[in-house]
């Protein structure tokens, strides 16, 4: 049987098998046992979110049971997009946030994350430590002058929704009435993103629009599980379609031809988008496209890369006070909103750039090079993908070698990142450049020195 999946990014399982009550109980007193041992004397809050699944009131409920048992106040925010959630945590003065999701994982999934209280991701070594602590602690139940207590806080949404416009120039927007099909796969993003399109003035056509976690496709926001919002935008003669993940910190985007444009053009045309505007400092993982390089060079501006992982790309935002961010899968971050990848941000971000531009999105993505990615993985111990990024460093010396998360070598032709995976047996290989036969090449070099051994 699977394991229960514990990495930088929280718990991930598979309801009843690997992910039951049990645990998110166990994982609730470890947090709550940890956060009090940090502040002994004093008051510890948390706010507490899920995205829709159905497993989500289950656990939610466990997880909020272990918090209170310790002595943790909690707020329940009920169902709520990853980027909220965050953005309430600190909005609340909350110690740390939890978001009861699996992301992009289909339904029989589910999982805990853990943010620290400005909204970033807790570090890999809170997480190795909280999963110790559930491991070996024996907890015990505050007598009940002790017990935490339990508060709701209907404002979220409408918090996260002012937080964007607060930074976004609505009103030219407003002036187009743009017709947008949104694709909420039944998700988090149901509620609050249609708060800010309405704020946006736009004519919304929102496809799986309830949040009752019964995902109507495979929820991975790519293109193969998007055929229906791109008919749907095709159909309805609408300007753009949007699609979110279940937890709606991603997005995906359809032309107004109804073609899905690839996710990489997500951050790209973002970073389009708020460059125009403040031009400044864009930070991208070492897995994202090219894209953003050519943008940021047409505005003079720089391109920092990082390991792959929303906090690293958060964390070197903040050092650097970049003014764009995120993660090729499209994950768009804005510091002024929160250091997390947010839907409803990119969405803003893309309908200012079409008021701006007065150009279309077909439009915008021609005005761009159009690179081929092509990514695989293979099943591989830690050991073995240790030594061909060790192998891709020497082997690829003519090229530029950054070493930061495995290996990423750039050629003037293209790039190839191969780096092991933190959460699965697996290596990664992603490559890109203007044709898919050169970016085929360098996924072949480098499966050559697998064989090398
Ligand atoms: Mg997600």
């Amino acid at each position: 049987m699977a394991e229960l999946i514990v990495s930088v990014s929280g718990v991930r399982g598979i309801i009843g098998e690997t992910l039951t009550p049990e645990i998110a109980l166990r994982f609730g007193q470890a947090l709550g046992y940890l956060l009090r041992q940090n502040a002994p004397s004093s008051a510890v809050n948390v706010a507490l979110g899920r995205d829709s699944r159905i497993s989500g009131p289950m656990l939610a409920g466990a997880m909020a049971a272990g918090l209170l048992s310790t002595g943790v106040n909690v707020t329940d925010l009920g169902i709520a997009t990853t980027p909220t959630i965050a953005l309430m945590g600190r909005f609340l003065k909350a110690q740390a946030a939890v978001v009861i999701t699996a992301s992009h994982n289909p339904g029989q999934y589910n999982g805990i994350k853990f943010l620290r209280h400005d909204g970033i991701a807790m570090p890999a070594e809170a997480i190795a430590q909280l999963h110790q602590l559930f491991k070996t602690e024996s907890f015990a139940c505050q007598s009940v002058e002790k017990l935490g207590l339990l508060t709701t806080d209907s404002r979220s949404h409408a918090h996260h929704v002012q937080t964007v416009l607060a930074h976004i120039d609505a009103k030219p927007i407003a002036a187009n009435r743009y017709k947008v099909v949104l694709d909420s796969i039944n998700g988090a993003g149901c509620i609050a993103s249609p708060m800010l399109l309405g704020k946006l003035g736009a004519e919304l056509i929102h496809i799986n629009a309830s949040a009752d976690g019964r995902f109507a496709h495979t929820p991975e926001p790519t293109k193969e599980n998007l055929t229906g919002l791109c008919q749907e935008v095709k159909a309805r003669r609408a300007h753009v379609g949007f699609a979110q993940d279940p937890d709606a910190d991603r997005l995906a985007i359809v032309d107004e031809h109804g073609t899905y444009i690839g996710e990489e053009y997500t951050l790209a045309l973002a970073t389009l988008a708020r460059l125009s505007v403040k031009p400044g400092t864009v930070v991208a993982n070492l897995s994202t496209s090219r894209l953003v390089d050519d943008i940021a060079a047409r505005h003079n501006c720089r391109v920092l890369r990082t390991p792959v992982g929303e906090a690293n790309v958060a964390a070197r935002m903040i050092a650097e006070n970049a003014v764009i961010g995120g993660e090729g899968n499209g994950g768009v971050i804005d510091l002024r909103i929160g250091p997390v990848r947010d839907s409803l941000l990119g969405m803003a971000l893309i309908l200012d750039l079409l008021a701006r531009t007065n150009k279309t999105i077909s439009q915008l993505v021609a005005e761009l090079p159009r690179y081929a990615m092509i990514k695989e993985k293979f099943t591989c111990t830690r050991a073995q993908a240790d030594a061909l990024v060790a192998r891709a460093k020497t082997a690829f010396s003519d090229g530029k070698v950054d070493t930061q998360d495995g290996a990423r070598i750039d050629w003037p032709q293209g790039w190839v990142h191969v780096r092991p995976s933190n959460t699965e047996p697996i290596a990664r290989i992603i490559a890109e450049s203007t044709d898919e036969a050169t970016a085929r090449e360098l996924i072949a070099r480098v499966d050559r020195l697998r064989s090398d051994n």
